[in-house]
């Protein structure tokens, strides 16, 4: 039987075996994916053991995403860039480590809109944590026409801009989104914020911004923000952090059970029908 899991610390609130495990039955896979909270003190321990029993990966969740590096013997590009795993592959005796949540964004957002080119955008991204730093270094291999980061604390904006080496990019506060002097042609939440149980503050001002045509935001629940909502109300096309979730998780399945699986509406169903019970 083919084994993957899930590891974090707490890992319950973890969707990964959901949409695992729908792609194990879809595929009629002789395979099991579970979730497996780990202390960070026995983060070594825990991925050894699960090479010597025969895992084919992992997929890493917060808080390890970071110390995880130190235990891969090999690191893709992107995950040395962003010195953090969310995938981890025992093969040929390695630990290869890798991060899929950027790509999962640019995947879902050609999916959503296959008639836009990224190069041809200006680009504005709310946020400067994980997220977005694996979203800003995916959209860097597009070629976008500008990229700048908005931030409460704008050092992070000004490191992610070195770490991801965006020559071109601009580090701003949060607030100065609101400031009228932007022209932006995608506007990406990188943030919390919308998230349920955390009060939207409706801290975009859609007007102020020069050019909007897109608004992303990689909250998944809910699954349209109030920010998506208001956007939408100002003919903004919008795409939620649903389809970035899901097509993260294609290359982990891909490696852990040897079959490249869909995003299917039949997923999309199962995944909305779970948001509902969770609300
Ligand atoms: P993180 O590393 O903790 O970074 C959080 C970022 O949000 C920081 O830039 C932080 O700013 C900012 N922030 C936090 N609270 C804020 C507030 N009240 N107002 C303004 N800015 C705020 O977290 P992350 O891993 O990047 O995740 C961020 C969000 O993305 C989470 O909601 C997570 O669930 C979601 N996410 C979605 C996907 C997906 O597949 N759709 C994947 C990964 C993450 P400071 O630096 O100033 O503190």
């Amino acid at each position: 039987m083919k084994k993957a899991a899930v590891i974090g610390f707490p890992v319950k609130h973890s969707w990964s075996p959901i949409i695992h495990n729908y792609w194990i039955k879809e595929h009629g896979i002789f395979g099991e994916y579970e979730k497996i909270e780990v202390h960070p003190s026995d983060l070594k321990s825990l991925i050894i053991t699960k090479k010597k029993q025969g895992f084919s990966g992992l997929n890493i969740t917060i808080p390890h995403k970071e110390k995880a590096t130190e235990i891969c013997d090999e690191l893709s590009e992107s995950a040395r860039v962003l010195q953090a795993v969310n995938l981890i592959i025992f093969k040929n005796n390695i630990i290869y480590g890798d991060n899929t949540d950027g790509d999962g964004f640019v995947e879902s957002f050609k999916k959503d809109f296959p008639d836009i080119n990224l190069s041809s955008l200006r680009i504005g991204i709310l946020g400067a944590g994980g997220a977005a730093k694996s979203i800003a270094l995916s959209l860097s291999k597009e070629n976008p026409n500008k990229i700048s980061i908005f931030n409460r604390n704008i050092e992070r904006a000004e490191k992610l801009i070195e770490k991801v080496n965006l020559p071109a990019a601009e580090p701003f506060y949060i607030d100065d989104i609101n400031l009228k002097k932007f022209s932006i042609d995608l506007l990406i939440n990188a943030t919390p914020v919308g998230m349920a149980g955390m009060t939207d503050i409706n801290f975009i001002n859609f007007k102020n911004i020069k050019g909007i045509k897109f608004f992303a935001d990689i909250v998944y629940n809910p699954e349209n923000t109030e920010s998506m909502i208001l956007a939408r109300s100002q003919n903004i096309k919008t795409m939620g952090g649903l389809g970035m979730l899901l097509y993260q998780a294609i290359p982990s399945f891909e490696s852990f059970f040897g079959v490249r699986p869909e995003v299917s509406n039949g997923l999309k169903q199962h995944i909305l029908e779970h948001i509902g019970r969770v609300k």
